[in-house]
């Protein structure tokens, strides 16, 4: 079973109940019809839809997500954006972070 984005439906509920503000910009989510721009949206954190665990699977808001594209992560911390936003290794949430430790970023 898996949602309409190809998640599976235990992801799905274990990011949902994990990740209640967006694992980057730390902003809390809204109500779509409040701000479309802090709402939540569905984020693969390596760009590869056919990695579908919880490690890959986050929440951010659409700001950040629409920011992001299909940049790599690191490429992306570096992007104006996070840079304007304060988006850095130390604000974000700890799944982010355990792929950046991986990837030895800092
Ligand atoms: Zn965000």
């Amino acid at each position: 079973m898996a949602n309409r984005w190809g998640i599976p439906i235990e992801v799905e509920t274990l990011v949902i109940n994990r990740d209640r503000k967006c694992v980057y910009c730390g902003v809390t989510f809204t109500k779509s019809n409040e701000s479309r721009k802090s709402k939540q949206t569905w984020e693969h954190i390596i760009n590869d839809i056919r990695i579908n665990g919880p490690e890959n699977i986050a929440l951010c808001c659409c700001s950040c997500n629409a920011s992001k594209g299909a940049k790599k992560l690191e490429d992306w911390l570096k992007s104006k954006y996070c840079l304007t936003k304060g988006i850095a290794f130390g604000i974000m949430a700890p799944v982010v972070k355990k792929y950046l430790e991986n990837e030895n970023y800092k």
